[in-house]
């Protein structure tokens, strides 16, 4: 590795030394040593058209000229009307506005002030709401209310005496750990739906503004779609008190499954949705909500100011960035590519790896998949998590002669830790750089648990 001064950034871990990133193209990154990396993750599944696409910079370029900023507490710009108008085309009507912020986290903390707003903006105000019901290891975000509404344990240990006290939590949909044995899909279904049924009626369902999960959960539990029929079931639930759903697409959404919206493969439309990184793509951070006719109609006949702010909240730059981001989804027909390259990508990483002896089950939709990894394949025990395997993986991806990037999550559940790695590649990835990154993580995989034994 080259010489490097010590870094001068607050990372994450100030005992290590980072690889500094200096160039990507495509589906590559390249290191300031050289090394030219396969992003089979898109960092944490962001970069959903690749690196250094020069269609964006000429569009970031072009918005410059025009104008980098303008308060929305007074203005709005063009390029923020037209990314918010191509953002609800894409819901067949179902959406009506949307709300332009800087990160996912911040689109969750909106995401629950609205909601307590839109009870009190009703034509009967209903101001005992104030509880949100999420799920167990979910991940929502890092600021205080939307890592207390998240499930992640190890990222909440050391801050749990600050978070909110208004948030309970029910189980996810995981039938890798979950589903009994001879237990159907429909009776699973049943179960969880019960188990929502009776934590509203525990807190009391006057109380409750909305219940809270990811269609499909990233960070928390590695690529876990919910089995068919699980959001119908939680949506009646929502539905019989009156409260709203929240679904979180910032990892999920945007093309990510295979539809634009995550939602759409559910049968079911959210009141209030959350989206995030593959809306930028990486080209600039932002993230956003769609509300849904229901919501907006209330603000309409209420005061009609949502009471929440960011200074740099619908920046124009970002939005320039963005709707070319999602321009090229469109014109590039990405979502089919998605679909493909995802079936591909199912097809060799089970053939490849489902009979590795610490590959416990995998998982996904469309270019989002997991691996999870486990001591023991027969009794699903995960790793101790003094080992640190989802972590060392993909640290050691990054050595040659692999060279590839792999996303690692964890979390806990039950006193049941997980190790996951996801891949999340491009959507413009080709059939080749599939065999690739599948050959890679194959090699990796294997290698690391040699060498570790
Ligand atoms: N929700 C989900 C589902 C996420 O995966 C993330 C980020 N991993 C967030 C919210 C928070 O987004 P951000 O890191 O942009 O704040």
């Amino acid at each position: 590795m080259a010489c490097l001064s010590p870094s001068a950034v607050l990372h994450r871990n100030l005992h290590e030394e980072f690889p500094r990133v200096v160039r990507g193209q495509g589906s590559y990154l390249v290191l300031d040593d050289g090394r030219r990396i396969l992003d089979a993750s898109g960092g944490a599944a962001v970069s959903c058209i690749g690196h250094g696409d020069s269609r964006v910079r000429q569009a970031i370029a072009a918005q410059l000229d025009k104008i980098e900023y303008a308060a929305t507490t007074f203005y709005t710009t063009d390029v923020c009307e037209e990314l918010c108008r191509e953002l609800l085309s894409s819901t067949a009507g179902e959406m009506t506005r949307a709300y332009i912020v800087n990160s996912g986290s911040e689109a969750m903390e909106a995401a629950m002030k609205l909601a307590r707003q839109y009870f009190l903006e009703k034509d009967t105000p209903e101001p005992s709401r104030t509880r949100f019901i999420a799920r167990n290891q979910s991940y929502h975000g890092t600021t205080l209310g939307s890592l207390s509404m998240g499930g992640h344990a190890s990222r909440r240990a050391k801050f749990e005496p600050m978070l909110l006290d208004n948030i309970t939590k029910v189980a996810p949909c995981f039938p890798y750990r979950h589903q009994g044995l001879g237990e159907s899909d429909e009776e699973y279904v049943s179960r969880l739906a019960g188990e929502l049924d009776q934590e509203f009626q525990r807190v009391g369902p006057e109380n409750v503004c909305a219940f809270v999960a990811e269609p499909v959960v990233g960070a928390a539990l590695g690529c876990v779609p919910a089995v068919s029929g699980y959001f119908q079931a939680m949506r009646a639930v929502c539905d019989k008190y009156g409260a709203l759903l929240i679904l979180d697409e910032v990892m999920c959404g945007i093309g990510r499954t295979g539809t634009m919206h995550a939602w759409q493969q559910e049968g079911i439309v959210p009141d209030i949705q959350t989206i995030g990184k593959c809306l930028g793509g990486g080209y600039q951070p932002i993230a956003g909500l769609l509300l849904h006719k229901r919501v907006v109609d209330v603000f309409m006949n209420g005061s009609g100011a949502f009471v929440h702010g960011h200074t740099y909240q619908g920046h124009p730059i970002a939005c320039a960035a963005a709707l070319e981001v999602q321009r090229i989804i469109g014109k590039d027909n990405l979502l089919q590519n998605v679909v493909d390259m995802g079936a591909l990508l199912s097809k060799r990483i089970h053939e490849l790896l489902s009979e590795h002896p610490n590959v416990g089950n995998i998982r996904g939709r469309g270019l989002f998949w997991g691996i999870e990894l486990v001591a023991d394949k027969l009794t699903k025990e995960p790793f101790p998590p003094s080992a640190g395997v989802a972590l060392g993986l993909a640290e050691f991806g990054l050595k040659e002669p692999y060279c590839v990037a792999v996303y690692p999550s964890s979390g806990t559940v039950d006193g049941i830790k997980g190790d996951h790695i996801i891949l999340s590649p491009a959507y413009n990835t080709t059939a080749i750089e599939i065999e690739d990154i599948v050959a890679r993580v194959h090699r990796l995989i294997h290698d690391y648990f040699a060498v570790s034994k």
